[in-house]
């Protein structure tokens, strides 16, 4: 199955609105998506919307620099509720096939602040003093109410684990263990492929527990995020959600265990660090090793996937993440999509991101890309970034 490349465009905040921002991007329905500044300096009377006529062809970026139209096969624009999203997405056919034993995948990316966490998780990624209301829960939650729902009604005993972890500074921490975070080492084995050495893989049965570990992991998250500064907009967050399914017997027939069918399908949720460049002026110390360790790891991820051969979907999701990063990810693009045989050399080593999606990535896995964006004014080149990218890839992604 082809992955889905859909956009959600969050409304703009109290803050946004209180300060006069314009909105600078509009849903044309149908998967396609306006990006109507004239220049980033106009503020107020630019053209709401292109008129028809100069809509491009899916995927495409119209002629004039501020003024583009791009295609996904979703677009979720402001007024679009948390249900909307799941729906809309795929993400509950993802689920079914995780349950059939696939590896699936969603990634949420866009810079931060566009609606990454809030897409995944719903509010509960900000507050914990109040339970968020059930409409507001997000993907994760509905993800793990549909896997629970399914477990009950298909006719197979479910093993469910969830494991959660973040990359920060190419250095991987779980997020479940209890005690100061440290650092673990990733290590390889032929039967294992790439695995975080001591890593906690939790057994859950019920909504309220795998919500409670989301808590827990993401409280910890943000524990460090007051004491780093801006950290949790700077690391990748991993959650997986292990499936192992295995066929009912009758309880009186008893079978080796070899002779139990049993699959495992994964459902791994990538909050991807901020793709926003990283200042300049910041480009020293702490700054810099965040900016380079960011770029080494989502540019890895089109470097491995883009030379796998015979995995067309697999190489448009590199694409999206290699360009999600910063300045050279531009030169990196253009090489991948470039006929495998003209590729040149791509400057960029391995990264833990790459490694640890390895194995849900390649070959059969099955991914679904949230390009996360603001409507404001003031993001539009973070913006534009991000659908350009987004967009590209979709592209690439069609080709047989
Ligand atoms: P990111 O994870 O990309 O940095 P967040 O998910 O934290 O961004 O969102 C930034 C802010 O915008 C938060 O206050 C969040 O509640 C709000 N927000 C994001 N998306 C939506 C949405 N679809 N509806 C309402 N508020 C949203
Ligand atoms: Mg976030």
């Amino acid at each position: 199955p082809r992955p889905h490349s859909t956009l959600r465009v969050r409304p703009l905040t109290c803050t946004e609105t209180r300060r006069g921002d314009r909105q600078v991007v509009h849903s044309l329905g149908d998967g396609a998506v306006h990006v109507s500044a004239t220049s980033p300096w106009d503020c107020g009377f630019g053209r709401a919307v292109a008129p028809l006529s100069r809509r491009c062809p899916r995927g495409q970026v119209s002629a004039a620099r501020h003024d583009a139209t791009f295609g996904f096969s979703a677009v979720f624009d402001a007024g679009a509720s948390q249900e909307a999203v799941f729906e809309g997405s795929g993400m509950r056919q993802l689920v079914e096939l995780a349950m059939d034993g696939f590896s699936c995948t969603v990634f949420a990316f866009g810079q931060t602040g566009s609606g990454k966490t809030y897409t995944l998780m719903g509010p509960l990624g900000q507050s914990d003093t109040q339970p968020a209301s059930p409409a507001l829960l997000g993907l994760m939650q509905r993800s793990f109410t549909c896997l629970l729902e399914l477990s009950r009604s298909r006719a197979s005993d479910l093993a469910l684990s969830a494991s959660y972890l973040e990359i920060y500074n190419e250095q991987v921490r779980d997020l479940l263990s209890p005690g100061p975070p440290c650092a673990l080492p990733l290590r390889w084995s032929k039967s294992r492929g790439f695995y975080v050495e001591n890593q906690l893989s939790v057994e859950f049965e019920s909504l309220e527990a795998i919500v409670s570990l989301l808590l827990q992991g993401s409280q910890r998250r943000r524990t460090s995020a007051h004491a780093l500064n801006r950290h949790s907009s700077r690391s990748h967050a991993l959650l997986t959600i292990h499936v192992r399914s295995r066929a009912h017997h009758p309880p009186n027939v008893i079978l080796q265990a070899s002779a139990c069918p049993s699959k495992q399908g994964t459902l791994c949720f990538v909050d991807l660090a901020g793709s926003e460049r990283v200042k300049e002026t910041g480009s020293s110390g702490e700054l810099s090793v965040e900016a380079n360790s960011i770029n080494r790891s989502l540019l890895a991820l089109g470097k491995g996937w883009g030379t796998r051969p015979g995995s067309a979907p697999t190489r448009a999701l590199s694409l999206v993440t290699s360009c999600v990063a910063h300045p050279p990810a531009g030169h990196c693009i253009s090489l991948l999509a470039k006929p495998r045989g003209k590729r040149t050399h791509i400057p960029y080593r391995d990264s833990k991101l790459t490694r640890l999606l390895a194995r849900s990535l390649g070959g059969s896995g099955i991914t679904l890309m949230v390009a996360c964006i603001s409507p404001s004014s003031r993001c539009l080149s973070e913006t534009l970034s991000t659908l350009h990218y987004a967009s590209r890839a979709r592209r690439v992604t069609t080709r047989p």
